[in-house]
């Protein structure tokens, strides 16, 4: 069985005849990155959250998601990093060091853990010149490097991204993508993630998921799937 297994899911949201995602099926492997891509309205928003079991609870669900053989809403929450379009709305703290340490104090974890979880992604994401800034100072593209490692410092087994850079300037989406990159490279956590602006990390994926009018048209690695389309 795959790693993460989405069997024929089905969601309206409340009061809405017509369906957001339609006999969606999808496979993705243990460490994995997958690109969705699809037009705006084509329900790759609604899928990230339905992966992490973040939906409106009075919308219609049929189908079944499994990560790691449980039911989504088994994972706990810390098993299923979801990093927001928006940079500010998961920042709950004043300064950089309290904002890692805030999630880390939620899961219990001794001060020895703490301290040694936060030291190596400190370290990993070079975070050390912004660690006792304030948040509100920061770039809107620290502030996303900032929400990533406090994902990081959960060990999550999946990490969702619905599109981090989309409000972010150019100079740092090449920074954001390429951390993406690289921590699904030396780690094995599996990443799947929207994004309007894909040319830079498209042939770097391991799938290539394209979504439209709320049905999955295609699946397959860049190559063949490029080869599919043209
Ligand atoms: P995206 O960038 O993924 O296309 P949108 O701009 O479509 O996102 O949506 C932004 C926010 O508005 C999301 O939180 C989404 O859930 C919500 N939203 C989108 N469409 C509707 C709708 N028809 N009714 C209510 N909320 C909506
Ligand atoms: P995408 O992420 O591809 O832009 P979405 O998943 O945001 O697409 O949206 C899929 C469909 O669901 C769209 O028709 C959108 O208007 C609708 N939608 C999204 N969020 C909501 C919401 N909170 N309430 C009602 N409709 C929504």
């Amino acid at each position: 069985m795959s790693f993460i297994s989405v069997e024929k899911v089905n969601f309206s949201y409340p009061n809405c005849n017509t369906k957001a995602l339609k006999d969606i099926c999808l496979e993705i492997e243990k460490g994995e990155l997958v690109l969705i891509i699809g037009p705006s309205g084509s329900g790759k928003s609604t899928l990230l959250s339905l992966l992490k079991h973040e939906i409106s609870p009075t919308g219609k669900l049929s189908g079944q998601i499994l990560i790691d053989e449980k039911k989504v809403d088994e994972c706990k929450f810390y098993e299923i990093g979801y990093l927001f379009q928006n940079p500010n709305s998961q920042l709950v703290s004043d300064n950089v060091y309290h904002e890692l340490i805030y999630s880390l104090k939620n899961i219990n974890l001794n001060e020895d853990e703490i301290n040694e979880r936060l030291g190596e992604i400190v370290t990993y994401l070079n975070l050390n010149s912004i660690l006792h800034s304030k948040v509100q100072n920061l770039s809107g593209g620290n502030k996303q490097i900032v929400n990533i490692a406090s994902l990081l410092l959960m060990y999550p087994k999946v990490l969702i991204l619905d599109e981090p850079t989309s409000q972010i300037d150019p100079i740092h989406y090449d920074e954001i993508m390429n951390l993406v990159l690289k921590l699904n490279k030396e780690s094995n956590m599996t990443t799947i993630i929207t994004e309007h602006r894909y040319d830079n990390i498209f042939y770097q994926v391991d799938k290539v998921v394209f979504i439209n009018d709320s049905k999955v048209l295609l699946c397959d690695e860049p190559k063949k799937f490029v080869e599919t389309v043209y």
